[in-house]
């Protein structure tokens, strides 16, 4: 029997099928690509996706023209788009080794995130971090210095031991800490030294994990955020806007049984008809509603393997801007971007997100030379995100803020060489790894080549 709802499946099915793909098509007959937010789109002369390292270095050698290579899309800055060729890694993915005693494993460079942890609990491994999501690739996710949350953790890039990349010219360079001039660039280079192929990341041993989250007024979580930082292995708080309550998440180690029963449908969409309803409220009249809300949310618990606690799902696509600000800046600057949002009645509901991330060396890295607070703010891809990210952006440019690679932003290439020591040396090595270019897009260019230079 053919009910309604099969019937709307199967009519969705059959339109992506038949029209949407010719109705996609662009004039010349290639095939579109899109960021996850659906606000990039690019239009790639042709996509590549090799099999093996043999031919991915092929491809390279026989052809000279323009390339990107694209992890899962999930960067909000234009990082990929190309009119030349798109190079898709996935097929150079999974488990290639592992070191049993250092605790230690490789893998393909298209290896998806949320294949890390199932492939590392078989080992007795479990990874130091993971992000918010788990879809990006470990390649796409250390080029953009990807992080999760935590005084004692470094970004995914700061836990690279080797890697190896393919240049411009189709040589194979594998890297360790040891080569001191390539390493710490490699890893965080935006695409723009060249392909990797594998990673290899230092881990430890399987764990798990106790989420605990509530909601509490901002300024009281502010007040202690830094002894609530040292105490818990992952602390950190998403205000609300027009509000005085932020949504805490708290994660320690635990040796407890597995405790994660699946969130009902009704619980999953709670948030976001909340969200809905604010919207209908002109922001200067949401602050009772949303602390109406907040006070009555119950504070949960729940217990499961590292991975699948460390990250989530998100269901509603956005727009994000992310700043990594100096830690003794981050709450200052989150309370200027609260009070610019409500004092210029900003019509925005999505929460903001504040966490600390350890400092580490690495050239391009948002938290090279110290620990950072990284401070995002985001935008539903419904809306356009000008109007919030115009307004909040200069404050984090007050706070010293470095933005995240993946996000938006609008620095180029003499606020960027003012942010970071190393950042001559990574262009002259960018220069001297490809002569031509060839892994530059028109967002590369302004980033990495000075005002003028062809
Ligand atoms: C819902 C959502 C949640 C997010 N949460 C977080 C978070 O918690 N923390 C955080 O820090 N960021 C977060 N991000 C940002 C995201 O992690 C980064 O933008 C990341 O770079 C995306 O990885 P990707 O695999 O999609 O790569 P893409 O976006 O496809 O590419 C990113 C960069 O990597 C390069 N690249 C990809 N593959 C290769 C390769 N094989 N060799 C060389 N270069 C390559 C690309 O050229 C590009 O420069 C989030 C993004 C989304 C959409």
């Amino acid at each position: 029997m053919i009910t309604r709802r099969r019937w709307l499946a199967g009519a969705a099915l059959a339109g992506l099928y038949a029209g949407a793909p010719r109705a996609l098509a662009a004039q010349d007959g290639t095939l579109p690509w899109r960021n996850w937010s659906g606000g990039l789109v690019a239009h790639p002369a042709g996509r590549v996706a090799p099999a093996t390292e043999d031919e991915l270095v092929a491809w390279l050698k026989a052809n000279a023209g323009p390339v990107r290579a694209v992890g899962a899309g999930h960067s909000f800055s234009p990082l990929v788009p190309t009119d030349g060729h798109l190079l898709i890694l996935d097929k150079l993915s999974g488990l290639l080794a592992h070191d049993p005693d250092g605790l230690r494993a490789t893998f393909g460079a298209g290896t998806r995130l949320g294949d890390i942890g199932p492939a590392l609990a078989a080992l007795g491994q479990g990874p130091l971090i993971l992000p918010d999501i788990d879809r990006q690739t470990l390649a796409g996710a250390i080029s953009t210095a990807t992080h999760g949350t935590g005084l004692t953790l470094h970004s995914l890039s700061g836990n690279v031991r080797s890697l190896r990349l393919a240049t411009a010219a189709g040589e194979l360079l594998d890297l360790t800490p040891e080569d001191a001039e390539l390493f710490p660039a490699a890893c965080v280079s935006l695409g723009a030294l060249g392909v990797l192929t594998r990673i290899e990341l230092q881990n430890r041993t399987a764990y798990r994990l106790r989420a605990r989250n509530w909601a509490q007024r901002t300024e009281e979580v502010l007040e202690v955020f830094e002894a609530s930082a040292e105490r818990h292995r992952h602390f950190e708080m998403f205000p609300l806007t027009h509000s005085d309550y932020a949504l805490v998440l708290a994660i320690d180690e635990t040796d407890d049984p597995i405790d994660n029963p699946p969130q009902s449908p009704e619980e999953a969409a709670a948030f976001a008809q909340a969200m809905a309803s604010w919207l209908a409220v002109p922001p200067g009249e949401r602050r009772p509603l949303v602390n109406g809300l907040a006070e009555q949310i119950e504070p949960t618990e729940v217990v499961d393997e590292s991975y699948r606690i460390l990250s989530n799902v998100r269901n509603d696509r956005f727009n994000e801007m992310e700043y990594a600000v100096p830690r003794e800046a981050g709450a200052a600057c989150l309370r200027e971007i609260l009070d610019t949002i409500a004092r210029e009645r900003i019509d925005v509901v999505f929460p903001l997100e504040y966490r600390y991330v350890r400092g580490d060396d690495l050239w391009l890295s948002m938290d090279e030379g110290g620990d950072r607070a990284a401070i995002s703010v985001h935008r539903s891809a419904a809306f356009d995100y000008r109007p919030l990210f115009d307004a909040v952006e200069p404050i984090f440019w007050k706070y010293g803020g470095r933005p995240h690679w993946g996000k938006v932003h609008s620095l180029g290439y003499r606020e960027l060489a003012a942010l970071y020591p190393r950042f001559g040396d990574f262009c002259a090595l960018r220069r001297e790894l490809d002569p031509r270019g060839r892994f530059l897009n028109d967002h590369l260019r302004r980033l990495f080549l000075a005002e003028g230079t062809a």
